[in-house]
């Protein structure tokens, strides 16, 4: 039996309606929910990100700001936008765009970001607070696939998972969340030996890599559940990393791209950016 399509769209519209709820309970509380992004330079997929994530903002009524700034912008230059919105009261929530131009320092602007406004969680005490099972904020592709796995209703005490990829911001976040969970989990990465023989035990697939028709279906456990992270472009077309055409007649469950994990970093980001706002209407 074909595999179970995890629909990105249908449950991220689910979300946006619950945030667009708590963001309108909110502001009868008087406070609007703000998101600011700072976009630098004229990257033409960037200025794609930034404007599906103005347009998650209008439409669950989060207040937006994008600040634009230019290509050839100084550390101290950006470092210091970064102050003045962590001392503005309208901004719950602080997104730098990524990746930024060569000459500046992503890891530096980061950690200037104030750790509770930092929506996307890269911040070295989030990504910390997420090692040891602390309350910080998850990034939000993680975040979001953990949502997918758990709307399965599987069971994933006990699960084996393999994540593929070991970045800071997709995989290894991945990994932790999926521990958290209680399952056995193994990273693979470029450097991992006979990757098939980890990817066929997994219970939970995880493909964070960046490569087309990367995971096939010899690669897959019968009804496994697999998310495919990746975002490609082959031919002017989106795909993910996965041989969705195969692997979809082995695998449990599977999610599309597009149509899949993209559209859940979003749907989560407006749910950190709103959880930001509660948090400190609640004094934390
Ligand atoms: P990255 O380049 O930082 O990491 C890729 C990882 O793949 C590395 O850890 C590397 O070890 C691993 N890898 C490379 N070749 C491999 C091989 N042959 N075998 C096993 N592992 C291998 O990328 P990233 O930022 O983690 O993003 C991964 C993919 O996810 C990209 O396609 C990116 O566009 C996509 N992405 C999607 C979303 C989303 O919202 N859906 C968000 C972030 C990233």
């Amino acid at each position: 039996m074909p595999a179970k399509i995890l629909d990105g769209k249908v449950m991220s519209a689910a979300i946006r309606e619950q945030v667009a709820c708590r963001v309108a309970a909110l502001k009868d509380r008087g406070l609007t929910p703000g998101l600011a992004v700072i976009l630098v330079g004229n990257d033409p997929a960037s200025e794609i990100y930034v404007r599906n994530k103005r347009n998650g903002c209008e439409e669950t009524g989060i207040y937006s700001r994008t600040i634009r700034m230019a290509e050839t912008i100084r550390q101290e230059e950006l470092e210091a936008q970064i102050e003045e919105l962590n001392r503005d009261d309208a901004i719950h929530g602080i997104l730098v765009q990524l990746p930024l131009p060569a000459q500046l320092d992503e890891q530096a602007a980061l950690a200037k970001i104030l750790p509770e406004k930092d929506v996307d969680g890269f911040h070295l005490i989030n990504a910390g607070l997420l090692m040891t099972g602390g309350k910080g904020v998850t990034a939000c592709t993680p975040k979001g696939a953990l949502h997918m796995i758990r709307s399965t209703g599987t069971d994933l005490n006990g699960k084996e998972a393999v994540v593929i990829g070991r970045s800071n911001i997709v995989g290894k976040p991945m990994a932790m969340l999926l521990l958290h969970e209680n399952c056995t989990v193994t990273i693979c990465h470029s450097r991992t030996k006979d990757l098939k023989t980890h990817t066929r035990r997994a219970d939970i697939l995880v493909s964070a890599v960046g490569r087309a028709g990367f995971v096939t279906a010899d690669m897959v456990k019968e009804g496994a559940i697999v998310i495919d992270v990746g975002i490609n472009r082959v031919d002017g077309k989106v795909c993910g990393d996965v041989d969705f055409e195969g692997v979809k007649e082995v695998a449990g469950w599977i999610t599309p791209v597009p149509g899949g994990v993209g559209k859940m970093t979003i749907a989560m980001l407006l749910v950190n950016t709103v959880e930001a706002a509660e948090r400190k209407l609640a004094g934390d």
